[in-house]
């Protein structure tokens, strides 16, 4: 790998790389820092560079996007052959890249959408376990049954609140047609601010509604029942929008019941301090808010270095002023993308004084290996204790329920089968122990125990390559007798040899 980034603006091969980040680790790893890496058993060696100037360029988030590998449509042949062989793809799997690059494919809207490579330096430096995540396997693009444009439901779904249960998810307000965000849950409100993210995660679980630089820019409009023309919500819109929602919040019936806000985008933190700054002042007059979480991918997946110092201390001053506790919601692959550079940016937060809730989307090898249980539960095991080391809380596994790609999914029941293990076997300390593992989709999110192997019931599909499994919820009835209070219907690919029996769960229940 010692050929030079591919990018138009990158200078530095993978080698001088090297040498800014031991500059920049020289820096900033603390003894505190050092004690936890040394709990990590991380075998960096860090040669001791002292250079500022190197250190600097290390820690500028702008060198890193300047710097990353990206491929979009108007990269060459050569350019993507050059990646193939430097990261020893297949012929197969590079011409493949080629097409979904250069080529793209038409999305249900008959918009020609193209697959946006992005691999970011930090990325490149961890190795192939943490580079795996962002190249895309081979089936990407190709027709599934189970594929839908917006899997949440965030635009085009029906809600679940309280006295509004079946009206739009998409929340606009006074006439606008600016979307606000998807008001699925009574207390919730889901606030997308804009659908760009450089760090390219390849099977991005907000693609297909226009995630990455191949939707910036367009006014993506689209039309819901019951609402009309709604507009999605981008950087250049994002006060407005606040301004928007705090209206809706405070004057609001349905409004007046949410006091948790989730930002989420795209990549939230992508937006400048000052306009971070700008929004939370907004948000300021929200009578009723409780809760704001940010959802990033920045902490493990290749930005750490956009926790600074001056955003903590906005992020601060606004819960100290306000009384809303903020949280950090961080996503994360697999155990091999915890580190040193993120340890340094937990580290901030938890100066701060925020807390960091790991998300985790399970996916067949990058954390998850159907071919193999054991190694399954190492890496698993070995993830959740690495967080709780890093001071992070090992919130929640999510099924990877809208695979752009069939080859990273893990169908719902040896994944229930590794939770009984991993999770309900007690053989891990309560505190490497997430709190759920959901299906979040389009009816709401169903929280799955081992038991539901037990519980639900399966229907395999093979002309569609589906199969459905109906899923009981327990709820109360208003006096204590044992009742189901709902059903939710979810369908997942059918993956042979692994969920296309459609009598394993009667074999289940047969003890
Ligand atoms: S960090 Fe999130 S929004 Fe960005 S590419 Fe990854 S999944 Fe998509």
């Amino acid at each position: 790998m010692q050929n030079k980034i591919i990018h138009k603006k990158a200078a530095f091969n993978v080698k001088e790389m090297f040498d800014l980040r031991s500059a920049y680790l020289n820096k900033f790893i603390d003894v505190k820092i050092k004690k936890i890496l040394n709990r990590l058993t991380s075998s960096l060696k860090i040669s001791k560079i002292y250079d500022e100037t190197k250190s600097k360029l290390w820690g500028d988030v702008k060198f890193h996007i300047d710097n990353r590998i990206h491929l979009n449509n108007k990269a060459t042949f050569k350019e993507i052959y050059t990646f193939g062989s430097m990261f020893s793809l297949t012929k197969q799997h590079t011409e493949h890249l080629r097409k979904i690059i250069l080529d793209g494919c038409t999305n249900n809207h008959r918009e020609r959408t193209y697959y946006d490579l992005s691999i970011l330096p930090l990325n490149i430096v961890l190795g192939k376990n943490v580079i795996d995540y962002f190249i895309p396997p081979s089936d990407y693009f190709d027709f599934k049954s189970t594929n839908q444009e917006d899997p949440y439901g965030i635009i085009s779904g029906k809600s679940r609140s309280y006295g509004f249960k079946s009206k739009p998810t998409a929340i606009k307000y006074a006439g606008s047609n600016l979307l606000l965000g998807a008001n699925k849950f009574t207390h919730t409100l889901l606030f997308n601010v804009d659908f760009h993210c450089p760090i390219g995660c390849s099977d991005c679980y907000k693609a297909r509604i226009g995630t990455r630089e191949y939707f910036t820019g367009s006014n993506k409009q689209y039309s819901i029942q019951e609402l009309g023309e709604v507009i999605i919500p981008k950087k250049s819109t994002v006060i407005e929008q606040a301004k928007q929602t705090v209206a809706w919040l405070n004057e609001d019936k349905r409004g007046n019941n949410v006091y948790d806000i989730i930002i989420s985008g795209g990549e939230p933190l992508m937006f400048s301090n000052e306009l971070i700054e700008q929004l939370l002042s907004v948000f300021k007059k929200a009578k009723y808010l409780k809760i704001l979480r940010i959802c990033t991918g920045t902490i493990f997946l290749g930005l750490p270095f956009r926790i600074d110092t001056q955003l903590m201390e906005i992020l601060r001053s606004f819960s100290d002023e306000t009384g809303v506790r903020i949280t950090i919601q961080a996503h994360i692959g697999n155990s091999n993308m915890i580190s040193p550079e993120s340890i340094i940016a937990i580290q901030k937060i938890k100066k701060a004084g925020f807390n960091i809730y790991a998300q985790i989307p399970i996916k067949n090898n990058i954390n998850f290996f159907l071919e193999d249980p054991k190694k399954t539960i190492a890496e698993l095991s070995l993830l959740l204790q690495k967080l709780v080391i890093a001071d992070v809380e090992p919130y929640m596994f999510i099924v990877d329920m809208h695979p752009s790609t069939n080859e990273y999914y893990v169908p719902i029941e040896p994944l229930l089968q590794v939770w009984g293990d991993l999770i309900e076997s007690h053989d891990y300390p309560g505190i490497e122990r997430p709190r759920t593992l959901s299906v979040l989709f389009e009816q709401g999110n169903v929280v799955l125990s081992g038991n539901t192997l037990f519980a639900m019931e399966k229907k395999v599909n093979k002309t569609e390559q589906s199969v459905t499994y109906k899923i009981p919820r327990v709820g109360s009835t208003g006096y204590w007798k044992n009742s189901i209070k709902e059903y939710f219907e979810y369908t997942e690919p059918l993956i042979l040899g692994l969920n296309d029996d459609p009598h394993s769960l009667f074999m289940k229940k047969v003890f």
